[in-house]
């Protein structure tokens, strides 16, 4: 009996390896029609972006009872380490995993950056701290991804599992010339599913005090009310320039082209925007600030608009595009909200989708000492109690959205990113200053008293241009 269990364990290998086989037949054959999966080499890698890895909140360790652990099983308590090495951790270096002390920390790699705890073991570099408390898994095996730190001081994450589907589906497909290339040169090929993690400074967030130069809408060639006629048609109403342009002719006889329509936006908008961001907003300190993303086209091009709103008293705080739906991009968004609240809420929650790249972005911010709590509104029915208690708010959220498309239908798309932002910045004007809502019994979100007592909309748009004027006037006295 005994001499036969080596002749199975190697049919077991050889069977194995035909199920391999087998596998990459199939995965060659049936999933081969999509174009983005075929193996990126080095010329495209920069153009290709991949599905988000799946993020677990890793296991965390208190080091006071590890210790206590340790005394237990050995009979005396664990050393501080001996600081005999040239190198030293940067002073007051704590564990991420178990909160460890500095006398437990030790460099691990030469004073290249990665240090060890010798208390829970686990090996981690001290400014990706909040990376380190989390697990990022192959979003097309499931499998843990391997951290490596590139060249260029980025984290990347890579699967590293030979059965991945994405792996045996990129090596599968290559064609024979490409594999040829690829024995000779392996590194110019990326067949293993891998994720960069990004890596931001904090201080870069912040904007730019932009002052907009040489915009005088005073010295517009029609009266000043034909500006706020056609901000209230093309940003209220939602109509395209040229439906602007040809309502002013017909309704109100005033010949405009659609092109001095979008001149008017595009000045109104720069002069607005420095207003709407830097307002001192008064935002709920409860439970309700909640993100979503949408899209719009750029040159046909499909961009990520990331609102985030105090969803009770419907205030927009963040409406910037992104290019990519990802972690720097849901980072920039929140700092943006983050900035409109004078003081931070003690227990600040944020609502969002089921997306990794928000928990990545909390993480991110609780590095920099900044914490709020994400809760994840998961699928369109509410599987779990996270998503039952805060979808109202989610779907408060989806209105915006909607509001949004309905006036943003018109555009038919985007010439620009700059003409892009210009709209978004009127489209969060009109929004949070000028529109009424039924949920707030027809009252606007932001009262602002010198608005309150004009009777119509082109008027309303035009004092609160007047009031954004006066804004920059004084920013440029400061500055
Ligand atoms: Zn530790
Ligand atoms: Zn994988």
């Amino acid at each position: 009996m005994i001499y036969i269990v080596p002749h199975l364990l190697n049919l077991i290998k050889f069977l194995n390896k035909i199920l391999f086989k087998l596998q990459c037949f199939l995965v060659d054959r049936y999933m081969h029609n999509s174009p983005s999966d075929n193996p990126v080499s080095e010329k495209y890698r920069t153009l290709r972006v991949d599905a988000m890895p799946i993020v677990e909140q890793r296991q965390l360790y208190d080091y006071r009872h590890l210790l206590n652990e340790y005394l237990k099983k050995h009979g005396k308590p664990l050393k501080p380490v001996n600081r005999r090495s040239k190198f030293l951790p940067p002073s007051g270096t704590v564990c991420p995993i178990c909160g460890a002390p500095y006398e437990y920390i030790y460099d691990n790699a030469g004073g290249r950056g990665q240090l060890g705890c010798k208390v829970c073991k686990s090996t981690f570099y001290p400014d990706k701290a909040y990376l380190e408390k989390l697990t990022l898994k192959c979003p097309h095996c499931g499998k843990p991804l391997q951290k490596k730190r590139d060249r260029k001081q980025f984290f990347v994450y890579t699967c590293v599992n030979k059965r991945c589907p994405f792996y045996v589906r990129n090596l599968t497909s290559m064609s024979r010339d490409e594999k040829a290339d690829f024995e000779k040169n392996p590194y110019k090929y990326k067949l293993h599913y891998y994720y960069r993690v990004f890596d931001i400074e904090l201080d870069s967030l912040k904007d730019d005090p932009h002052i907009p130069s040489a915009v005088d809408l005073s010295r517009i060639r029609n009266p000043q009310y034909v500006l706020g006629l056609v901000l209230t048609y093309h940003i209220n109403y939602g109509l395209s320039t040229r439906q602007t342009a040809s309502i002013l002719w017909d309704i109100h006889n005033i010949k405009i082209s659609h092109q001095t329509v979008a001149n008017y936006a595009s000045s109104a908008a720069r002069v607005i925007k420095p207003y709407i961001d830097n307002y001192p907003y008064e935002l709920s300190d409860s439970v309700s600030v909640c993100g979503d993303e949408t899209y719009i086209k750029i040159l046909g091009k499909k961009y990520y608009v990331f609102f985030i709103m105090d969803a009770v008293k419907k205030i927009i705080t963040s409406y910037s595009i992104f290019l990519n739906r990802d972690g720097v991009s849901a980072i920039k968004a929140i700092y943006s909200t983050l900035s409109k609240f004078r003081k931070l809420p003690e227990n600040l929650t944020l609502i969002f989708d089921g997306n990794p790249i928000y928990v990545l972005a909390q993480h991110f911010f609780a590095q920099h000492g900044i914490h709020f709590d994400v809760k994840q509104v998961i699928g369109l029915t509410n599987k779990d109690e996270v998503s039952k208690e805060y979808r109202w708010l989610k779907q408060i959220i989806e209105r915006l959205n909607r509001t949004f498309k309905g006036v943003y239908k018109g555009k038919n798309g985007f010439n620009s990113f700059e003409r892009a932002n210009e709209f978004m910045a009127l489209f969060a004007a009109f929004f949070n200053f000028l529109r009424r809502h039924s949920a707030l019994g027809y009252n606007v979100p932001v009262s602002i008293p010198e608005l309150d007592n004009i009777p119509d909309m082109p008027s309303k748009w035009l004092k609160l241009l007047r009031l954004s004027y006066d804004y920059l006037e004084k920013l440029q006295v400061s500055v």
